[in-house]
């Protein structure tokens, strides 16, 4: 078949990699650069352990509290639109103990499905990405949190992933160049981590090498249809003939989904990234900073740090207090680091596409019978890029599916 992909971040380049390896034609089209998608300047964390998604009980009163401070973790930027009205009514519906029930295997099997495949790339040497297999540490500073951890570390272990609870000095011991100031931590073991920049980088130049037909700077802005069958993929610049579509467009996944009559309750999750280099000493085990919400990732000789979730539609504009809340985090955890307030031009920012109930969209849908949808992956779509690929290409090749697609189906909320 001719497959069509929109969207040139990870979901988009990981279906093109596994359609080509099934045999298919693939074009992919992306409407900017491929340095600018979500997928590039995110922490690169590959995480099995986040098998709770962010719908659950009490994320809505968390919430609540940050958005009262302009440096928080979070915030909703208030708009009358019926669409965000919508996905915090989905949310909120699914901030239950029954949903995060359902949830955990869901997302446990897709993630290690992903980090399997992530294992065989690695193994392949087809594209280097920086591939580590370190752990991750949830570090916290406070009893709430050591509570909640040793808690989500249960449900963890109950689940089949290796969960352990460190004090202060266990934390140092895996830290040995870096001093690190907390209570304690659960280390995760099982996860791991990449430097997402190369492997966007890789991944497009091993496609083009494969014939993967890769378009850049084409905005995908109609589609045609006969029946049940999308025929051409209309851009800013010109038409393209398709046996099947793929739309991996992250946050703007639901306009392209409204262009052909489908209703996708998705929102843009803001988030900031920047890089700190030339440090004396660097961290070897990504972390998660809890309080704060803040990430710090080790890539190369430098560290990167990211965070926020700013709900604030498909507006990339950058809020620089809230990267301060970042920047003025980190010297809580690690207080020997040197780190510095960026510059706003060279923060880096992303739209996670946030599903309302924490779970992707991957699949079909029943009003076209050549279309599929790969998006809605929210704060973990690096992790689960490579199974997301595999879903597509198994489900337009007509194989049998790895994983039941049921959970992720489009049109769960139709
Ligand atoms: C601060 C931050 C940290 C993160 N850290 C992690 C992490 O550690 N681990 C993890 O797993 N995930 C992480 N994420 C989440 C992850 O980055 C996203 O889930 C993932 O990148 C989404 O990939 P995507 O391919 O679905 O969308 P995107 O990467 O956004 O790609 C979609 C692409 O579609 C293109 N497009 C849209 N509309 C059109 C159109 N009409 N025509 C043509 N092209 C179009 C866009 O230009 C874009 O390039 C983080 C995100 C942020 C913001």
């Amino acid at each position: 078949m001719n497959v069509t992909i929109i969207g040139g971040g990870v979901s988009g380049l990981f279906s093109a990699y596994y359609l080509q390896q099934a045999g298919h034609t693939v074009r992919l089209i992306e409407r900017n650069h491929f340095a600018d998608s979500c997928s590039h300047g995110n922490a690169g964390m590959i995480v099995p352990s986040h098998i709770i998604p962010l719908a659950q009980p009490g994320m809505i009163a968390k919430g609540m509290r940050w958005m009262l401070k302009s440096t928080s973790p979070f915030y909703v930027k208030p708009r009358l639109s019926w669409e965000l009205m919508r996905w915090g009514y989905l949310f909120w519906q699914h901030s239950t103990d029954e949903h995060v029930e359902r949830a955990i295997p869901v997302l446990r099997d897709l993630s290690l499905l992903s980090k399997k495949l992530y294992q065989d790339l690695a193994a392949s040497a087809e594209v280097d990405f920086g591939w580590h297999e370190r752990g991750l540490l949830m570090l916290y500073q406070t009893h709430d949190n050591e509570h909640e951890m040793a808690e989500e570390a249960r449900i963890a272990n109950r689940a089949g992933i290796d969960a352990q609870v460190l004090s202060c000095a266990g934390v140092q011991a895996l830290e040995p160049d870096v001093s690190v100031t907390v209570r304690g931590a659960v280390y995760y073991p099982g996860d791991a981590h990449i430097n997402p920049n190369k492997l966007i980088q890789e991944l497009v130049g091993y496609l083009r090498k494969k014939g993967v037909d890769i378009v850049e700077g084409e905005d995908v802005v109609r589609f045609e249809t006969q029946g049940k069958a999308i025929q051409q993929v209309i851009t800013n610049k010109g038409a393209y003939k398709t046996d099947a579509v793929v739309v991996a467009a992250g946050a703007w996944s639901p306009e392209l989904a409204k262009l052909l009559g489908l209703s996708l309750s998705l929102q843009g999750g803001k988030g900031y990234s920047f890089m700190q280099s030339d440090l004396p000493a660097n961290i070897r085990v990504p972390a998660i900073m809890l309080e704060a919400r803040a990430t710090a990732t080790p890539i190369g000789n430098s560290l990167r740090f990211a965070g926020t979730l700013e709900v604030a539609g498909t507006d990339m504009r950058v809020n620089i207090n809230r990267v301060r809340g970042i920047s003025e985090a980190i010297n809580r955890y690690y207080p020997e680091l040197p780190v510095k307030l960026p510059a706003a031009e060279s923060v880096w920012r992303g739209l996670r596409p946030c599903s309302p109930d924490g779970i992707p969209y991957i699949g079909p849908v029943h009003r076209f019978e050549n279309l599929v949808l790969a998006t809605g992956h929210g704060m973990m779509g690096v992790s689960l890029g490579p199974a997301t690929g595999k879903l597509v290409a198994e489900a337009l090749s007509g194989q049998t599916a790895s994983l039941d697609l049921a959970p992720f189906n489009p049109e769960r909320f139709s």
